[in-house]
């Protein structure tokens, strides 16, 4: 065993260890945030993983501490780099007519995310654009504080605005300074971003596309947004999630990323970046996984509810 393989098995052991502790001790945040914790069943087997509606939610959001603690600052592609905590992703897209940044998180975590984008050598005040994947406050909380730092203009799907000016923290109003729509484009010193509506997690749940040079080759990138359905399943939801299931599909995709690390396997992949070779954010086999494995769910969750809310 080369100290590498040792490193990589000792990752995942730790790794194993952690999603087992979370699993025993979602945070209490998680539990205000997102109400009672969810049931243990059904479980479902995607690509040799069991997942369960709580071992999802506990993999996502982690502990307290995991959410405000940040994770090195790095770069994945070409103009994007991650300046995100543990389990709460960020983005900043670099531009020579200022940056983009997708995902302002809680508000406590804005100057963990300003400190991640000066370690990288930005300036936080040439954020010119702030995004968001979808209205819950773990993903967007942040973004009138943003704007204040930065004089960011927000910009958010139509169908999200709702859900967003209900996000008030401290009695802030939530700033909106433009509102998308479905396929539209944002673009910002050569770099363009496309909004796709992928609603049911939130009705404006947004996907964003974008494509990198990187080595003298294009690269597409998928900004996913959560595919995990809410509870309780209705008949709009239904037929919002088997859209976008659907949708996610078609969209070119070689390097995946989402609202949180686990959903693209980011500390997995990140541990291989600092070993050298080639790229792991580069990986289109696994664009689909979080798909595969949320639909997986959707359908047994689905399989559980009374006929009437099946559709
Ligand atoms: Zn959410």
């Amino acid at each position: 065993m080369t100290t590498t393989d040792f490193e990589t098995a000792r990752f995942a052991t730790i790794s194993g260890a952690l999603v087992a502790v979370m699993l025993l001790a979602l945070s209490a945040n998680t539990l205000r945030a997102q109400g009672q914790p969810p049931p243990d069943h059904p479980a479902v087997t995607v690509r040799g993983q069991t997942y369960t509606p709580r071992s999802i939610l506990a993999r996502n959001m982690g502990t307290d501490e995991d959410q405000t603690t940040a994770f090195p600052p790095h770069k994945i592609i070409g103009n994007i780099y991650y300046v995100g905590t543990r389990t709460l992703t960020s983005f900043l897209i670099v531009t020579p007519q200022g940056n983009i940044i997708v995902n302002s998180t809680y508000e406590r975590n804005v100057p963990v995310i300003q400190k991640s984008v000066e370690q990288l050598g930005f300036k936080f005040s040439d954020t010119k654009i702030l995004l968001g994947n979808h209205a819950h406050g773990d993903h967007q909380e942040g973004d009138a504080l943003v704007k204040q730092l930065t004089g960011a203009q927000v910009m958010a799907m139509a169908e999200d605005v709702p859900a967003l000016q209900a996000i008030k923290p401290g009695g802030k109003a939530h700033p909106i300074d433009k509102i998308l729509h479905d396929k539209e484009a944002v673009t910002l010193g050569g770099t363009t971003l496309v909004a796709h509506l992928t609603p049911g997690h939130t009705r404006g749940c947004t996907t964003w596309t974008t494509a990198v040079q990187e080595g003298g080759k294009t690269y597409n990138v998928v900004f996913s947004c959560s595919l995990r359905a809410p509870a309780p399943l209705t008949p709009a939801i239904v037929d919002e999630m088997n859209r976008s299931f659907k949708l996610v599909r078609t969209l070119p995709c070689d390097v995946q990323v989402g609202d949180h690390p686990a959903q693209y396997n980011m500390h997995e992949k990140y541990a291989k970046l600092k070993n050298g070779g080639p790229n792991p954010f580069i990986d289109p086999a696994n664009c689909n996984l979080e798909a595969d494995i949320q639909e997986a769910m959707f359908k047994a969750v689905l399989a559980e509810q009374p006929p009437a809310a099946r559709h």
